[in-house]
């Protein structure tokens, strides 16, 4: 029997952890992190104790409750003393064959660090490379273990909790690839940029099949690259998946042809996001990058461009900008390592602009002391790429500085000069912390008398001329279901699920799942 039960990611956006199950074997479709459940109770100073594994991520109900689906050195003492076992709907879920990651946004791949080690990874080379540039730049608890891993120790007295062991040996996950990785990204992934003597990495492997069930992937667009649609042939007919996508973005041909191409498996069931399911109308990148180039044109002081950093489409229409205006495009290292692990493991696919030779120069900001990476990132580029905040100071119309809100602080060392500008070309704030946060950016942005350009705050993002939404919209989300007629639709991924029901009504079925209850085939 075939069953598909949403366990996390059923009325809301994000959060996808998906279990499909055939006869014995079980695949996840995604592990991402739930940010409306972890908000409730959490925020960026308020976190769970990473030094007592999935507790309180289970007893708070981050996880999915299986006592067998996560690390064992992640079930720490604290989790059988406290019987947190006893207090959720504890439940088993035996053998998982593999989870196959859509894209490399959190909120599809941020719990993967906490599964089992021995539950294979299955993604593009991009998504891979990104996941790798995530853990190797983040920090703290954002340095989740999704491609390395170091078991830990557990430690008990005056400070009790896991603990990595001195010369512990760090091993890789084992990584299937939807298609042959280049070389160059495949050296990059057995070596660390600290250098680590007990570092046991492993091959790649393809993405064909699982557990015996031949598996199908299909680039879609995204506003990250890499991102896929999945396919799996069950005993029932074919599952697709969908992950996040939309049609207006520069590789808009990926989804069109992912939906010609799906159509022809007949599917059984597609399960499909539906983020933007209520909006009518989808903006350009190109009416972006026309709107970008006419604000920069109107200034010669410094420009900061505010966009998701994993969006190398917006970094390449920025970079546009730059030429176009006689700047150079500042991005800060984190983006710069990203985007040397994306250029390795993008082959001929998908753009991605190289650091050299190419506007693009490296923001070096004050520190008193560098990390591993960024030594070694600064090792492998010519020295003329870093530029200093003085610098910058100096020659601010020579710039467009791609910051954030979590970067906002480097206008004190910079200064902006009269007629400059910040444009936020990215998502506005839709929950109460990042409109606090968005208050805050406005602050600086008045303090240093910048002209603000695009949507800090939620507005009609129809209208926004600086932002395209990742999704598409709700006519163009019908068409791609139209296209596919599969037998059962499933959406996710949204807070609307039942604005699927009426123009679909002679279309095919449409299921609206529940959080934990299967969906047979
Ligand atoms: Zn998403
Ligand atoms: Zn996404």
């Amino acid at each position: 029997m075939v069953s598909i039960t949403v366990l996390d990611g059923a009325g809301c956006i994000g959060g996808n952890k998906i279990l499909l199950e055939d006869s014995g074997n079980k695949l996840l479709l995604d592990f991402g992190t739930n940010f409306l459940q972890t908000g409730l109770y959490y925020e960026e100073y308020l976190q769970p104790k990473s030094c007592q594994g999935i507790y309180e991520h289970i007893l708070m109900g981050l996880l999915p409750p299986y006592r067998d689906l996560y690390r064992p050195d992640f079930i720490t003492k604290v989790c059988e003393d406290f019987g947190l076992w006893d207090q959720v709907d504890t439940k088993e879920i035996g053998e998982v064959d593999g989870v196959l990651i859509s894209h490399a946004h959190v909120d599809h791949l941020g719990s993967l660090h906490f599964l089992r080690t021995d539950i294979p990874i299955y993604c593009s080379p991009l998504t891979a490379a990104i996941s790798r540039a995530l853990q190797d730049t983040g920090k703290g608890s954002t340095a989740a273990e999704y491609c390395y891993y170091t078991p830990r120790e557990y430690l008990q007295g005056d400070c009790e909790g896991l603990q990595t062991p001195r010369n512990a040996e760090t091993y890789t996950r084992q990584y299937h690839l939807t298609s042959k990785p280049p070389e160059e990204f495949v050296s990059q992934w057995h070596s660390l940029p600290q250098e680590k003597k007990n570092f046991n990495s492993t091959d790649f492997k393809s993405a064909d099949s699982c557990a015996g069930l031949t598996l199908k992937s299909y680039p879609v667009d995204h506003s990250v690259y890499g991102a896929t649609a999945w396919a799996v042939e069950t005993s029932s007919g074919w599952v697709v998946y969908t992950g996040d996508l939309r049609t207006a973005g520069h590789y808009g041909e990926f989804t069109r042809r992912f939906v010609e191409e799906a159509a022809r498996l007949k599917p059984v069931a597609l399960i499909i996001e539906g983020t933007r399911v209520n909006s009518e109308r989808t903006a350009t990148e190109d009416q972006v990058r026309e709107s970008c180039l006419t604000a920069v044109k109107n200034h010669s002081g410094l420009i900061v461009a505010d966009f998701g950093p994993r969006n190398v489409e917006r970094l390449l229409i920025f970079l546009e900008v730059a030429r176009q205006t006689g700047r150079n495009l500042l991005i800060l290292p984190k983006d710069a390592y990203l985007l040397e692990m994306m250029r390795k493991a993008a082959g001929n696919d998908v753009l991605v602009p190289p650091l050299e030779d190419s506007g693009i120069k490296i923001y070096w900001e004050y520190e008193s002391r560098r990390d591993s990476w960024k030594k070694s990132l600064r090792e492998s580029c010519d020295n003329s790429l870093f530029v200093g905040p003085a610098d910058v100071r100096k020659n601010q119309g020579d710039f467009i500085c791609c910051f954030s809100f979590w970067d906002i602080n480097e206008l004190a060392y910079i200064k902006p000069v009269d007629d400059s500008a910040y444009i936020f070309s990215s998502c506005e704030a839709f929950n109460e912390e990042m409109k606090i946060d968005a208050d805050r950016l406005k602050h600086w942005i008045d303090r240093f008398n910048l002209r603000l350009y695009g949507k800090l705050l939620e507005s009609d993002q129809d209208s926004d001329p600086f932002h395209v939404s990742g999704h598409a919209s709700g006519p163009e989300l019908f068409e791609i279901v139209e296209g596919i007629r599969p037998k059962k639709v499933i959406p996710v991924h949204t807070e609307r699920p039942c604005d699927y029901e009426q123009p679909l009504r002679d279309v095919c079925e449409v299921i609206i799942p529940e959080k934990g209850t299967p969906v047979l085939l």
